[in-house]
């Protein structure tokens, strides 16, 4: 038997399903796989979705999500854990709970509200809540520009802004911010990290035109959540994980009719 397989780092993905392989606990699963760690996952709500959008939805209830967390708790030695789609104020409190509860390691906040598509994936009511009550769990946070500025209830439209706003997102609790620059404008993609030392950095990169985006931003986060699970420092993570998607971006492969998923292969 090979004893480096036996020692991958085991970690959690919390999360919607995508019944199209593209985003979601999917995408993360992929990730985690790619990025030599074994997931597990407790799925909060699960979709039906292709690369052309989400056509439904549905909630997972109480008890089998509670169940979840205890099956894993009970076998599984986590290092690291992130959420995805959490969908209401019900669901975001049954993850809060357990994530009390139980040891699942440090955690990745990936505060997703709105699909490509346009699908909610989080609503109004919930924000709050993951404002008030995960944050203060999380080790990191990864917002898109657009969700940041829900979140910090204001428009941000330079660097300045970007800068603010996560200073406002820290000072929520959540002890790293990263915000993504993928919805702004421009020639590059930035992506701006604040850490809990109060140092910054920017993550830049060129921006690569392609309809083939769909799952980046469960893949940014699923790949730093399986860095921090491997030991890595999150500063070394958050280059990692850029550079896992910029890659996963490029090359791009032909899967559905519409708004296509990235290629997870290293
Ligand atoms: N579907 C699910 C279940 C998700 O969790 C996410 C993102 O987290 C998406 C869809 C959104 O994917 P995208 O906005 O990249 O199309």
């Amino acid at each position: 038997m090979n004893s480096e397989i036996n020692s991958f780092p085991q970690v959690l993905t919390i999360a919607g399903t995508d019944s199209g392989g593209g985003a979601g606990m999917m995408a993360d699963l992929k990730t985690m796989q790619e990025c030599h760690t074994f997931s597990t996952g407790v799925i909060i709500a699960v979709t039906a979705q292709n690369t052309l959008g989400v056509q439904q939805s549905f909630m997972l209830p109480k008890e089998i999500i509670d169940a979840q967390f205890a099956s894993i708790a009970a076998d599984f030695q986590i290092r690291a854990c992130k959420t995805g789609m959490l969908g209401d104020v019900q669901h975001v409190q049954y993850v809060v709970n357990n994530l009390k509860k139980y040891d699942f390691g440090p955690l990745i906040v990936d505060p997703v509200m709105v699909a490509k598509g346009g699908a909610i994936l989080l609503t109004d009511e919930a924000i709050s809540l993951v404002k008030q009550q995960l944050f203060p769990l999380a080790t990191v946070i990864t917002p898109n520009i657009i969700e940041a500025q829900r979140l910090v209830d204001q428009e941000i439209k330079d660097a300045n802004d970007i800068k603010l706003a996560a200073k406002k997102l820290q000072d929520l609790g959540a002890k790293n911010v990263i915000i993504k620059g993928g919805h702004a404008k421009g020639q590059q993609v930035s992506d701006y990290c604040l850490f809990l030392d109060h140092t910054d950095l920017w993550l830049n990169a060129p921006r690569i035109i392609t309809p083939r985006t769909h799952g980046t931003g469960d893949t940014l986060s699923a790949c730093i959540c399986s860095q921090i699970a491997r030991g890595i420092p999150l500063k070394t993570a958050v280059h990692i994980a850029k550079d896992f998607i910029n890659l996963a971006i490029k090359k791009t492969i032909q899967v559905g009719h519409g708004h296509g998923p990235l290629n997870h292969w290293a």
